[in-house]
């Protein structure tokens, strides 16, 4: 132990010198010198120091990684000092090959070309993780964001400090401030871990493990956590590659500046290339396609960029994405599995969705097991049947989708899959829509539609009654405490609390020796409990304050999408004027057709629905006033805009949602909502059914969302990319 507080501060500086060199070998260099122990063992002497005098520690102290006390509420938002932009792609060496052209006619065109180098190209991995910047003030970490939406991002520097690649201090000597960019990244061990961990976790204390689908989602996941030391304990890593702004660099080119990254202490990816040809850039691709299954990380395409910073600036951005560089995306994966059942789900609508069911198998990064075959058509399309092996992929790394049967591997005893004649929830019978595709169960007794219309009443766009999720639903109509959705205001607390949520829980009522002798806790079914129920029993209280126009997209009604409501209230004010109007009078409206007034018609005159609507006002809701402007749905207006900038286009056709009201929600949080897709498009949400706009949106390399993953974002207004 030092002797003196001077003599302690000195050999603290020494032991932080040397350790922050071993760390330099070790992750940029990967050259160590010393072994894991020795460099523990430096490290210890460190901590016992400054455990004795806590006054010499300083925040860039390797000690201080590890946090732990760290806790924000919320992530302060942070701008960025030059925006961070997306990437075009290119799906296959021919997109590539006229990317690379484009590049080569706009330099040799350019008669203010000031460089007669020869154009090279850097190519690195594209790594599947989450993007960074992380700025350095006087050669000391100062803060870290994510991206966001390009222009702001989330301070997450607390969090980036426990992940032990980043340097605290740079190697070099660098005055005033830099701003670095990488990707954050979970290794497939750490993921593998993380999961593991979270399964036993959640078993001890009785609950359903929440585990993550993929490493890019539990990087994600783990950079957003509200507590340093947890993320401490996720085993993140980066790499780092770019610098926002290269002014005053001692480099003039991309491949110089990941070698400078590198002197700076960054952990640098080994896997790069200065390619001067079209082939060598194709070669690096077709390496990387080969090895991507081999690396302990994922990586989703490479990214091609031109070398000189120069030339790089004569290229610049379009609105979205740097000219000067390209992602090569990979070709999907695919992989075969056998199909053990075609299941038929039914929707709130009635309309019966095929769904396949197959072995589970590993595709892209998660495993899946099912995947929506959209309807019979496209059963047929595909002539795949139960006990074929078939082909699954990802479409745009996301949904999966099953792209056909291999004929060859076919039993003989298979048989041509039909869409049930009766309704797999109620057995009624099934009809065919005259107008489409879809198959329907009509029934208003239908027990699946019955769950899936509750399941609607509850959402967030419409009565947002918080807490009440499927299996709570499921339960409280299994012990017939509700019916239809006016029941859900005659529940009383105590109901709630003694519900069972369909979930044993572990007890610790036996003793310490027949846990001993059996090793095992006894189980018991969970209840909702006071607490959660006086939390629901609230939010349902609540919800009666919700105006008419919510009230009237909650029941429903085919066709009567958010929007649809909202101009139906507008118009009569009230819902009992809308129940007494003809169709005739309906069509008079812009924007109601002769079908929505015929389904609007065929709702009022069903005296099951009059019924319900009198509970509704008895419970208390708001059905509308005929003066005033009580009418008037500003539940939208001043959310924060968390999605401006993005552009979502919406196909096929959602269960949860109408587009309509899908749309306008992702508006009120600024983003755009397109009917067309273009390179301009930021994300593609197909549900089942998407054809065309689905096809252009994988051609384009956008990204695409599943209807979870819009549920997502309609309920928080968060951007996909921090989910
Ligand atoms: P995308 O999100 O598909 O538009 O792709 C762009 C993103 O790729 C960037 O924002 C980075 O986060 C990420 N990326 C991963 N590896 C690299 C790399 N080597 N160079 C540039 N961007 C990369």
């Amino acid at each position: 132990m030092s002797a003196s507080f001077k003599e302690a501060q000195l050999r603290a500086q020494q032991l932080r010198n040397e350790i922050d060199h071993h760390s330099y070998l070790y992750y940029a260099l990967n050259e160590p010198e010393l072994s894991d122990s020795a460099f523990d063992s430096l490290l210890r002497e460190l901590i016992d120091l400054e455990k004795q005098w806590p006054q010499i520690i300083v925040p860039t102290s390797p000690t201080q990684r590890v946090g732990g006390y760290v806790e924000n509420n919320t992530f302060d938002s942070v701008q960025h000092s030059k925006r961070m932009y997306s990437l075009d792609n290119a799906m296959d060496l021919g997109e590539l090959d006229a990317w690379l052209k484009r590049v080569s006619d706009a330099i040799g065109s350019n008669p203010k070309s000031l460089f007669d180098e020869e154009l090279s190209y850097v190519c690195e991995l594209k790594i599947d993780g989450s993007s960074i910047a992380i700025t350095y003030s006087d050669g000391e970490l100062k803060r870290a964001a994510t991206r966001g939406d390009g222009l702001t991002g989330e301070d997450v520097t607390a969090n980036i400090r426990t992940i032990r690649d980043i340097p605290l201090r740079l190697q070099q000597d660098i005055s005033g401030e830099i701003e670095v960019r990488g990707e954050v990244y979970m290794p497939h061990a750490s993921f593998d871990r993380l999961n593991v961990a979270l399964e036993e976790e959640a078993q001890a204390a009785g609950k359903t493990p929440k585990l993550f689908a993929n490493p890019r989602n539990a990087a994600a996941g783990s950079l957003r956590q509200k507590e340093s030391r947890i993320t401490a304990t996720r085993d993140l890593a980066s790499f780092i590659y770019a610098v926002a702004k290269d002014n005053n660099l001692p480099v003039s080119s991309q491949w110089e500046l990941l070698q400078w990254l590198r002197k700076c202490g960054f952990h640098v990816n080994p896997s790069i290339a200065l390619c001067k040809t079209a082939e060598e850039v194709h070669e690096f691709c077709k390496q990387a396609i080969d090895m991507r299954n081999d690396l302990p990380y994922d990586i989703d395409g490479v990214v091609v960029k031109v070398n000189s910073l120069n030339t790089q600036k004569q290229l610049g951005f379009t609105a979205k994405a740097p000219r000067w560089a390209i992602a090569f995306k990979f070709p999907p994966e695919e992989k075969t599995t056998v199909l053990r059942d075609i299941v038929v789900q039914v929707g709130r609508t009635g309309v019966l969705t095929p769904v396949a069911e197959f072995d589970p198998v590993l595709v892209t990064g998660s495993t899946v097991a099912r995947a929506t075959l959209h309807n019979l058509d496209e059963v047929k399309r595909k002539d795949v049947r139960i006990g074929d092996t078939i082909i699954i992929r990802k479409a745009g790394d996301v949904i999966p989708e099953v792209l056909k049967a291999v004929q060859s591997l076919r039993p003989g005893d298979t048989e041509v899959w039909q869409m049930p004649t009766n309704c797999p929830s109620c057995g009624s019978h099934v009809f065919k829509d005259e107008d489409g595709v879809a198959y329907r169960c009509v029934s208003s007794e239908c027990p699946a539609q019955r769950l899936e219309r509750l399941g609607h009443w509850v959402s967030r766009t419409a009565m947002d009654i918080d807490g009440l999720g499927a299996k709570i639903i499921e339960k409280l109509v299994a012990n017939n405490l509700v019916v239809d959705v006016a029941s859900f205001y005659n529940l009383t607390i105590d109901q709630l609390a003694t519900l069972e949520t369909g979930e044993e829980k572990y007890v610790r009522s036996l003793s310490a020796e027949k846990r001993a002798l059996t090793g095992d806790y006894e189980k018991e079914p969970a209840l909702l409990g006071t607490l959660m129920a006086t939390k629901i029993h609230e939010q349902i209280q609540e919800s009666k304050n919700r105006p008419p126009a919510r009230v009237l997209f909650g029941l429903g009604i085919r066709n009567v999408g958010k929007t649809v409501a909202e101009t139906l209230v507008r118009q009569f004010r009230t819902i009992d004027a809308l129940r007494n109007a003809t169709e005739e009078e309906l069509t008079l409206i812009e924007g109601i057709g002769p079908v929505i007034a015929k389904t609007i018609r065929h709702f009022f005159d069903t005296s099951d629905n009059i019924r319900l609507i009198e509970e509704l006002r008895e419970a208390g809701l708001d059905l509308g006033k005929t003066s005033g402007d009580g009418s008037q749905d500003d539940t939208y207006q001043d959310l924060p805009q968390t999605l401006a900038g993005l552009t979502f286009v919406l196909t096929g056709s959602l269960e949860n949602h109408t587009r309509d009201e899908a749309e306008e929600v992702l508006r009120s949080y600024g983003a755009k909502a397109s009917g067309s897709v273009s390179s301009k498009t930021s994300y593609v949400v197909a549900g089942p059914g998407a054809g065309s706009k689905l096809a252009k949106a994988q051609q384009l390399g956008i990204k695409i969302l599943d209807e979870d993953a819009l549920d997502k974002i309609l309920a928080t207004g968060e951007p996909p990319q921090a989910i």
